[in-house]
């Protein structure tokens, strides 16, 4: 049976080779709105698509209505997160034009999150998974942190670290020699709900990072 059909969320609107990228830190940062090859304060979608950040926030501001949350340029996929990649690079480029664009651009990302990246249906914090867990593991360990600050990376990483414990301890809720695939499914659950913890705490961390940051 096919798993796009049992499971109602939309499997085909990832684009899966640029989320391993991202996850290899190899990505393109190709932006379709500007066409340009290296995006300028490059930002990941929560559909795991990239663009500059001034692009896609100037396609919301003349998208049909800014209550609502853009649709992604690549896949229609509502963009109800955007996260920040690199930034810390951004500031070496410096533009001397206009200095104030990492500042204006770290307003912008946070004004956008606060609208729309919290108080979502709970199946976007599963269908984010598959961008979310790769940007967070790799943000734990940048120092530069894409503004993600220290204490919030602790806690991904504290709440990482019990689940790897967990995972290979012993002890579990079914033992697993007893009950084979069933006693995997314990294991399977406590992933599932510590992703989605931590996924609801990103979404969090996003929404407030305007004020944690200042
Ligand atoms: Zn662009
Ligand atoms: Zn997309």
């Amino acid at each position: 049976m096919n798993l796009v059909k049992i499971f109602p969320f939309h499997f085909q609107q990832y684009d899966f080779q640029r989320i391993e990228e991202v996850r290899r830190g190899q990505t393109s940062r190709e932006c379709v709105v500007c066409l340009e090859n290296d995006a300028r304060y490059a930002i990941l979608t929560n559909c795991g698509h990239i663009f500059c950040c001034s692009c896609i926030i100037g396609y919301w501001r003349h998208s049909a209505s800014i209550i609502t949350p853009v649709n992604c340029p690549t896949c229609r996929a509502p963009v109800s997160m955007i996260l920040p990649l690199n930034w810390s690079f951004e500031v070496e480029r410096e533009n001397a034009e206009n200095p104030n664009e990492h500042q204006e651009n770290n307003i912008a990302l946070n004004d956008y999150n606060r609208r729309f990246s919290t108080e979502r249906p709970w199946m976007d914090y599963v269908r984010d998974l598959p961008v979310l867990i790769p940007y967070i593991i790799r943000n734990i360990f940048d120092p530069t942190g894409n503004g993600i600050v220290l204490v919030f990376r602790i806690r991904m990483a504290i709440i990482l670290l019990a689940m790897s414990l967990y995972l290979i301890s012993p002890l579990d809720i079914i033992p697993e020699g007893v009950h084979g695939f069933f006693g995997l499914m314990d294991d399977l659950l406590i992933c599932l709900i510590v992703f989605i913890y931590i996924a609801s705490a990103v979404r969090d961390f996003m929404a407030h990072r305007g004020e944690i940051l200042h």
